[in-house]
Protein backbone atom coordinates (compact mmCIF):
# COMPACT_ATOMS: atom_id res chain seq x y z
CA UNK A 1 0.00 0.00 0.00
CA UNK A 2 2.25 2.66 1.00
CA UNK A 3 4.32 1.85 -2.19
CA UNK A 4 1.37 2.43 -4.49
CA UNK A 5 0.80 5.45 -2.66
CA UNK A 6 4.13 6.82 -2.97
CA UNK A 7 3.76 6.06 -6.83
CA UNK A 8 1.19 8.30 -6.80
CA UNK A 9 2.67 10.89 -4.85
CA UNK A 10 6.10 10.76 -6.92
CA UNK A 11 4.07 11.30 -10.23
CA UNK A 12 2.64 14.65 -8.25
CA UNK A 13 -0.33 13.33 -7.01
CA UNK A 14 -1.94 14.55 -3.63
CA UNK A 15 -3.86 11.08 -1.94
CA UNK A 16 -6.73 11.45 0.49
CA UNK A 17 -7.43 8.83 2.59
CA UNK A 18 -10.89 7.49 3.89
CA UNK A 19 -10.99 4.78 6.61
CA UNK A 20 -14.07 2.60 7.12
CA UNK A 21 -15.46 -0.39 8.21
CA UNK A 22 -16.96 -1.03 4.94
CA UNK A 23 -20.94 -1.63 4.38
CA UNK A 24 -20.95 1.68 2.94
CA UNK A 25 -23.83 3.93 2.30
CA UNK A 26 -24.23 7.66 1.08
CA UNK A 27 -22.04 9.06 4.27
CA UNK A 28 -19.46 7.23 3.26
CA UNK A 29 -19.65 7.86 -0.67
CA UNK A 30 -19.46 11.86 0.90
CA UNK A 31 -16.18 11.27 2.25
CA UNK A 32 -14.71 9.75 -0.96
CA UNK A 33 -16.28 12.53 -3.49
CA UNK A 34 -14.86 15.20 -0.90
CA UNK A 35 -11.58 13.39 -1.25
CA UNK A 36 -11.93 12.81 -4.92
CA UNK A 37 -12.54 16.59 -5.21
CA UNK A 38 -10.06 18.23 -2.89
CA UNK A 39 -7.14 15.43 -3.55
CA UNK A 40 -5.72 14.09 -6.92
CA UNK A 41 -6.46 10.29 -5.49
CA UNK A 42 -8.79 8.86 -2.83
CA UNK A 43 -7.90 5.80 -1.28
CA UNK A 44 -10.73 4.04 0.60
CA UNK A 45 -10.11 1.14 3.58
CA UNK A 46 -12.37 -1.74 4.75
CA UNK A 47 -11.62 -3.03 7.71
CA UNK A 48 -14.21 -4.10 10.73
CA UNK A 49 -11.81 -3.23 13.34
CA UNK A 50 -11.81 -5.72 16.28
CA UNK A 51 -10.42 -4.21 18.82
CA UNK A 52 -12.46 -1.32 19.16
CA UNK A 53 -15.81 -3.55 19.96
CA UNK A 54 -15.99 -4.57 23.39
CA UNK A 55 -16.72 -8.16 23.95
CA UNK A 56 -20.77 -8.14 24.24
CA UNK A 57 -20.89 -5.70 21.55
CA UNK A 58 -22.01 -6.48 17.82
CA UNK A 59 -18.32 -7.17 15.97
CA UNK A 60 -18.95 -10.91 14.79
CA UNK A 61 -22.42 -9.66 13.46
CA UNK A 62 -21.41 -6.28 11.93
CA UNK A 63 -22.33 -6.45 8.46
CA UNK A 64 -19.80 -6.77 6.10
CA UNK A 65 -20.77 -6.23 2.22
CA UNK A 66 -17.69 -6.24 0.27
CA UNK A 67 -18.86 -7.10 -3.12
CA UNK A 68 -21.61 -4.10 -3.58
CA UNK A 69 -18.59 -2.31 -0.84
CA UNK A 70 -16.42 -2.73 -4.05
CA UNK A 71 -18.89 -1.61 -7.03
CA UNK A 72 -20.01 1.75 -5.01
CA UNK A 73 -16.20 2.34 -4.56
CA UNK A 74 -15.84 1.95 -8.18
CA UNK A 75 -18.93 3.73 -9.22
CA UNK A 76 -16.68 7.03 -7.50
CA UNK A 77 -13.75 6.41 -9.31
CA UNK A 78 -11.87 5.82 -5.61
CA UNK A 79 -8.04 4.89 -7.25
CA UNK A 80 -7.58 2.12 -4.35
CA UNK A 81 -9.33 0.12 -1.83
CA UNK A 82 -7.28 -1.78 0.97
CA UNK A 83 -9.21 -4.48 2.34
CA UNK A 84 -6.84 -6.14 4.98
CA UNK A 85 -6.97 -9.46 7.11
CA UNK A 86 -7.54 -8.92 10.61
CA UNK A 87 -3.63 -11.40 11.20
CA UNK A 88 -2.36 -8.38 8.42
CA UNK A 89 -3.66 -5.51 10.76
CA UNK A 90 -3.10 -7.44 14.05
CA UNK A 91 -0.58 -10.47 13.96
CA UNK A 92 -0.75 -12.27 17.59
CA UNK A 93 2.22 -10.86 18.47
CA UNK A 94 1.14 -7.33 17.97
CA UNK A 95 0.61 -5.54 21.71
CA UNK A 96 1.22 -1.98 21.33
CA UNK A 97 -1.58 0.31 21.03
CA UNK A 98 -2.40 4.54 21.70
CA UNK A 99 -3.16 5.86 24.95
CA UNK A 100 -6.06 8.33 23.42
CA UNK A 101 -6.41 11.91 23.87
CA UNK A 102 -8.54 13.43 26.98
CA UNK A 103 -11.43 14.10 24.61
CA UNK A 104 -11.87 10.50 24.49
CA UNK A 105 -13.15 10.24 27.95
CA UNK A 106 -16.85 11.39 28.29
CA UNK A 107 -19.70 10.22 26.11
CA UNK A 108 -18.34 7.01 24.11
CA UNK A 109 -15.49 6.56 26.76
CA UNK A 110 -18.13 5.83 29.62
CA UNK A 111 -20.19 3.42 27.80
CA UNK A 112 -17.61 1.65 25.62
CA UNK A 113 -14.13 2.38 27.27
CA UNK A 114 -11.64 0.80 25.53
CA UNK A 115 -13.46 1.73 22.42
CA UNK A 116 -11.28 5.23 21.20
CA UNK A 117 -8.07 3.19 22.54
CA UNK A 118 -8.93 0.86 19.68
CA UNK A 119 -10.01 3.51 17.38
CA UNK A 120 -6.68 5.68 17.78
CA UNK A 121 -4.42 2.33 17.34
CA UNK A 122 -6.14 1.79 13.98
CA UNK A 123 -6.33 4.92 12.35
CA UNK A 124 -2.70 5.43 13.58
CA UNK A 125 -1.98 2.45 11.95
CA UNK A 126 -3.75 2.81 8.80
CA UNK A 127 -2.58 6.64 8.38
CA UNK A 128 1.53 4.82 8.49
CA UNK A 129 0.77 2.35 6.27
CA UNK A 130 -1.21 4.67 3.53
CA UNK A 131 1.15 8.15 3.66
CA UNK A 132 -2.40 10.31 2.50
CA UNK A 133 -1.79 14.27 2.42
CA UNK A 134 -5.37 13.94 3.68
CA UNK A 135 -8.13 11.93 5.66
CA UNK A 136 -11.47 12.27 5.64
CA UNK A 137 -13.66 11.75 8.43
CA UNK A 138 -17.29 12.19 9.02
CA UNK A 139 -19.03 14.80 11.55
CA UNK A 140 -21.32 11.57 12.47
CA UNK A 141 -19.15 10.48 14.71
CA UNK A 142 -18.70 13.92 16.77
CA UNK A 143 -16.33 12.56 19.50
CA UNK A 144 -14.41 10.28 17.25
CA UNK A 145 -13.36 13.11 14.84
CA UNK A 146 -12.15 14.97 17.93
CA UNK A 147 -10.13 11.83 19.00
CA UNK A 148 -8.48 11.47 15.72
CA UNK A 149 -7.81 15.36 15.10
CA UNK A 150 -6.32 15.67 18.67
CA UNK A 151 -4.03 12.66 18.28
CA UNK A 152 -2.70 14.18 14.52
CA UNK A 153 -1.73 17.16 16.26
CA UNK A 154 -0.62 15.76 19.38
CA UNK A 155 2.03 13.58 17.63
CA UNK A 156 2.61 15.83 14.90
CA UNK A 157 0.75 13.19 12.06
CA UNK A 158 1.87 14.80 9.00
CA UNK A 159 -1.41 14.34 7.41
CA UNK A 160 -4.63 16.73 7.12
CA UNK A 161 -7.75 15.71 8.75
CA UNK A 162 -11.04 17.16 7.16
CA UNK A 163 -14.80 16.13 9.18
CA UNK A 164 -17.11 16.14 7.03
CA UNK A 165 -20.79 16.63 7.06
CA UNK A 166 -23.43 13.81 8.38
CA UNK A 167 -25.90 12.33 5.58
CA UNK A 168 -29.07 12.12 6.42
CA UNK A 169 -31.98 9.79 4.61
CA UNK A 170 -34.66 12.42 3.46
CA UNK A 171 -36.58 12.02 6.92
CA UNK A 172 -34.11 13.04 8.98
CA UNK A 173 -32.21 9.18 9.76
CA UNK A 174 -28.15 9.70 9.87
CA UNK A 175 -27.17 7.33 7.41
CA UNK A 176 -25.16 3.82 9.35
CA UNK A 177 -23.76 1.05 8.69
CA UNK A 178 -26.24 -0.37 11.62
CA UNK A 179 -29.79 0.73 10.17
CA UNK A 180 -29.53 -2.43 8.62
CA UNK A 181 -30.31 -4.10 11.62
CA UNK A 182 -33.39 -1.83 12.30
CA UNK A 183 -37.05 -3.18 11.74
CA UNK A 184 -39.52 -0.99 10.38
CA UNK A 185 -40.96 -0.04 13.43
CA UNK A 186 -37.82 0.57 14.95
CA UNK A 187 -36.34 2.75 11.83
CA UNK A 188 -39.68 4.82 12.80
CA UNK A 189 -38.69 5.18 16.27
CA UNK A 190 -34.80 5.86 15.16
CA UNK A 191 -36.17 9.39 13.60
CA UNK A 192 -36.97 10.49 17.26
CA UNK A 193 -32.31 11.13 17.34
CA UNK A 194 -32.87 13.68 14.82
CA UNK A 195 -36.26 14.70 15.99
CA UNK A 196 -34.55 15.94 18.90
CA UNK A 197 -31.53 17.24 18.03
CA UNK A 198 -33.86 19.67 15.60
CA UNK A 199 -35.87 20.83 18.54
CA UNK A 200 -33.22 21.57 20.05
CA UNK A 201 -31.55 23.09 17.71
CA UNK A 202 -34.47 25.24 17.35
CA UNK A 203 -34.78 25.98 20.51
CA UNK A 204 -31.15 27.32 20.67
CA UNK A 205 -32.11 29.61 17.65
CA UNK A 206 -35.12 30.88 19.30
CA UNK A 207 -32.26 32.45 22.39
CA UNK A 208 -32.22 29.16 24.87
CA UNK A 209 -28.90 28.72 26.70
CA UNK A 210 -29.72 26.61 29.49
CA UNK A 211 -28.32 23.31 28.70
CA UNK A 212 -31.10 21.19 31.36
CA UNK A 213 -33.85 22.78 29.33
CA UNK A 214 -32.43 21.27 25.94
CA UNK A 215 -31.02 17.91 27.66
CA UNK A 216 -34.52 17.57 28.82
CA UNK A 217 -36.45 18.41 25.19
CA UNK A 218 -33.78 15.63 23.82
CA UNK A 219 -34.88 13.22 26.63
CA UNK A 220 -38.27 13.70 26.34
CA UNK A 221 -38.39 13.41 22.60
CA UNK A 222 -36.51 9.73 23.15
CA UNK A 223 -38.98 8.87 25.66
CA UNK A 224 -41.86 9.59 23.51
CA UNK A 225 -40.96 7.31 21.16
CA UNK A 226 -40.94 4.63 23.46
CA UNK A 227 -36.88 4.63 23.31
CA UNK A 228 -36.15 3.44 27.17
CA UNK A 229 -32.33 3.05 26.90
CA UNK A 230 -30.16 6.43 26.66
CA UNK A 231 -26.41 6.09 27.04
CA UNK A 232 -26.57 9.85 27.03
CA UNK A 233 -28.38 13.02 25.61
CA UNK A 234 -26.14 15.67 26.24
CA UNK A 235 -24.77 19.29 25.52
CA UNK A 236 -21.35 20.11 25.67
CA UNK A 237 -18.28 21.98 24.72
CA UNK A 238 -17.57 21.24 20.91
CA UNK A 239 -13.97 21.10 21.86
CA UNK A 240 -13.47 19.40 24.80
CA UNK A 241 -17.09 17.67 25.31
CA UNK A 242 -17.40 18.80 28.55
CA UNK A 243 -20.85 18.71 29.90
CA UNK A 244 -21.90 22.67 30.03
CA UNK A 245 -24.67 24.03 32.34
CA UNK A 246 -25.07 27.21 30.47
CA UNK A 247 -24.36 27.63 26.73
CA UNK A 248 -21.75 30.76 26.26
CA UNK A 249 -20.90 30.81 22.43
CA UNK A 250 -21.50 27.02 20.70
CA UNK A 251 -22.09 24.20 22.00
CA UNK A 252 -22.97 20.57 20.53
CA UNK A 253 -25.72 18.64 21.34
CA UNK A 254 -25.45 14.70 20.81
CA UNK A 255 -27.50 11.44 21.49
CA UNK A 256 -27.07 7.74 22.11
CA UNK A 257 -28.97 4.99 22.76
CA UNK A 258 -30.23 1.99 21.78
CA UNK A 259 -33.44 1.15 19.37
CA UNK A 260 -34.13 -2.25 19.88
CA UNK A 261 -30.80 -3.72 20.41
CA UNK A 262 -29.48 -1.45 17.80
CA UNK A 263 -26.97 1.20 19.36
CA UNK A 264 -27.73 4.55 17.44
CA UNK A 265 -25.73 8.01 17.98
CA UNK A 266 -26.20 11.44 16.19
CA UNK A 267 -25.19 14.72 16.99
CA UNK A 268 -25.65 18.36 15.87
CA UNK A 269 -23.87 21.53 16.70
CA UNK A 270 -25.40 24.90 18.03
CA UNK A 271 -23.36 27.45 16.69
CA UNK A 272 -24.06 31.03 17.80
CA UNK A 273 -24.53 33.68 14.81
CA UNK A 274 -22.13 36.24 14.15
P1 LIG B 1 -17.64 3.54 9.80
O1 LIG B 1 -17.63 2.64 8.60
O2 LIG B 1 -18.94 3.53 10.54
O3 LIG B 1 -16.43 3.36 10.69
O4 LIG B 1 -17.54 5.01 9.23
C1 LIG B 1 -16.46 5.39 8.40
C2 LIG B 1 -16.47 6.88 8.25
O5 LIG B 1 -17.70 7.30 7.64
C3 LIG B 1 -16.35 7.62 9.59
O6 LIG B 1 -15.50 8.74 9.43
C4 LIG B 1 -17.79 8.04 9.84
O7 LIG B 1 -17.90 9.19 10.64
C5 LIG B 1 -18.26 8.31 8.43
N1 LIG B 1 -19.73 8.27 8.37
C6 LIG B 1 -20.54 7.27 8.83
N2 LIG B 1 -21.83 7.61 8.65
C7 LIG B 1 -21.84 8.84 8.10
C8 LIG B 1 -22.88 9.74 7.71
N3 LIG B 1 -24.17 9.45 7.84
N4 LIG B 1 -22.52 10.94 7.17
C9 LIG B 1 -21.21 11.26 7.04
N5 LIG B 1 -20.20 10.46 7.39
C10 LIG B 1 -20.50 9.27 7.92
Amino acid sequence: MRAAVRELQLGGKTVGLVPTMGALHEGHLSLVRRAKAECDAAVATIFVNPTQFAPHEDFSKYPRTLEADLRLLEGENCDLVFVPSREEMYPPEASTSIEPPQVAAPLEGVCRPGHFRGVATVVLKLFNMIPAERAYFGQKDFQQALVIERMAADLNLPIQIVVCPIIREPDGLALSSRNRYLSPGERQQGLALSRALNLVQKRFGDGERDAAVLKRIMQETLEAAGIERVDYAAIADPQTLTELKQIEGSAVALIACFVGTTRLIDNCLLAAQG
